[in-house]
């Protein structure tokens, strides 16, 4: 297509809706915050990483090309705590949750990026910042933590527009345990402070990074310039965000930092925040083992504006389910009996004004909801016209390269005839159990070779039982 339309994004900065209009289209420079590995990702961290998908898969559809980067902050407090309890190193200790945080974005198919640093292997590029930030007088040394001094840089708050008139320096407001000039200043490298704890010898004292460097420091190393696109949770906003323009434009004031700040808004469970102490705390394991599919889940985040709060709840992961299966039936009506090639490029006819009302959706600021119900209407149209004079062979592979685009975006629909989908082979599977159980082995057989037929393998294992399609 070669009248694609133009992106809005909501630049947090400036609190508009603003054309998204690239350095570079051909490459697109993104970064967004990712995981401190020290646990699972509960699924409140998982929508975050899912809006990165929406909007990597989106840029895609609408022509852009784009060159993304993901930190992982594989040292903090709780890290350097917890490996010292074990007695092991970060890098053992971290070394599972960082395979964790892959495997789960990998379930919710979210797309692999270019690139992935690690705070620890960015340190060289956190010296370098600290010695311009030191040249343009913004740093100060205490006890050998090296601070940001904030009243030396003029734009701080530009992006919050907190009011920091309340945060005033003075040694009432010190409960801190170090040192600042000033209340609002931040660590850039802080002095180890406990026995066994990971430093690195550097030419700004003994120490390791402040987590707002460490940002700072990877975009730095990945792209040796300013980004098109920063992303992360509306939480990250302040001060992380608002420190890491601080320290960027501190030590590089004649850059761009970020061009479109976007964030993604949090996520409720039944109304209320996620706590472990209100039993409402979910990670995707959690989800996964109560027999919810991941693919739901992909379709909940899917079906919410990324700016708006997700309030989700096991109901609401039921419903994507049937909204899925509802998108997948139609597109099953449409299918050839014999696997034929996947549609190579995307509708020209019939399903073209669709596909563009769908496209239009994502380019006003990434509306997945809309676009999702521009899907529905579709189907309609679909469903009745297949119930009635029936569609001529070029709408239905019109049809089906609509599909085959939108699933670009939403990857949750496969293209093989009479496939069953998630929910229907888990069914399946739990009565092959009760049948064995109950001792009809006949049965259990039975669902077994009717599941092979339609290309599902089933492994039985001592944690029950695993499937796959072939
Ligand atoms: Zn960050």
């Amino acid at each position: 297509m070669n009248d694609l339309p133009g992106l809005f994004l909501t630049n947090s900065q400036t609190g508009e809706k603003e054309e998204f209009r690239p350095a570079d289209p051909g490459r697109v420079k993104i970064y967004s915050c990712g995981p401190t590995v020290y646990n699972f990702n509960h699924i409140g961290n998982l929508r975050s990483y899912l809006f990165v998908d929406i909007l990597r898969r989106s840029l895609k559809l609408l022509g852009f090309v784009p060159d993304q980067t993901m930190n992982i902050t594989d040292i903090d407090d709780k890290i350097i705590n917890q490996s010292i309890e074990k007695k092991i190193s970060i890098e053992e200790f971290t070394r599972p949750w960082i395979d964790a945080f892959f495997e789960d974005i990998k379930t919710l198919r979210v797309e692999e990026l270019e690139h992935y640093p690690r705070a620890t292997e960015s340190i060289e590029e956190m010296m370098k910042i600290i010695d311009r930030l030191k040249e343009n007088g913004l740093v100060y040394e205490r006890d050998g933590n090296v601070y940001y001094s904030i009243s030396h840089f003029q734009n701080y708050g530009k992006l919050s527009k907190i009011d920091l008139s309340g945060m005033i320096s003075g040694a009432r407001y010190d409960a801190d345990e170090y040192r600042k000039e000033d209340l609002r200043d931040f660590v850039l490298w802080k002095a180890p402070k406990l026995e066994g704890e990971k430093s690195w010898q550097t030419r700004h004292g003994l120490g390791r990074p402040g987590w707002h460097l460490e940002c700072s420091a990877m975009i730095r190393q990945v792209y040796q310039s300013g980004i098109d696109i920063h992303t992360g949770g509306i939480d990250l906003l302040f001060p992380h965000h608002e420190n890491e323009i601080a320290q960027s434009e501190g030590a590089f004031p004649e850059e761009k930092f970020v061009k479109y700040w976007v964030h993604c808004e949090h996520l409720l469970v039944e109304g209320q925040k996620m706590s472990k102490s209100l039993g409402n705390f979910y990670t995707l394991r959690d989800l996964i083992a109560m027999n919810y599919s991941p693919l739901a889940i992909r379709y909940l985040f899917l079906s919410y504006h990324y700016a708006t709060k997700l309030n989700f709840s096991l109901s609401r992961l039921e419903e994507a389910e049937k909204a899925i299966s509802r998108i997948q039936n139609t597109l099953d009506r449409l299918l050839p009996d014999e696997p034929g090639a996947l549609p190579s490029s995307p509708p020209s006819g019939f399903a073209l004004p669709a596909f563009k009302e769908f496209l239009a959706s994502l380019a006003d600021d990434l509306n997945t909801p809309r676009a999702l119900g521009k899907v529905f209407e579709f189907l309609k149209e679909i469903n009745t016209k297949l119930d009635s004079d029936g569609l001529k062979e070029d709408e239905k592979l019109d049809c089906l390269s609509y599909f085959y685009e939108i699933n670009r975006l939403l990857d949750i629909l496969h293209f093989e005839k009479d496939s069953l989908n998630d929910s229907d082979v888990e069914r399946l599977i739990l009565e092959r159990t009760e049948a064995k159980k109950s001792k009809n082995f006949a049965r259990a057989d039975a669902i077994r070779d009717e599941l092979l037929e339609k290309g599902i393998l089933l492994e039985d294992t001592k944690n029950g039982v695993k499937w796959k399609r072939k």
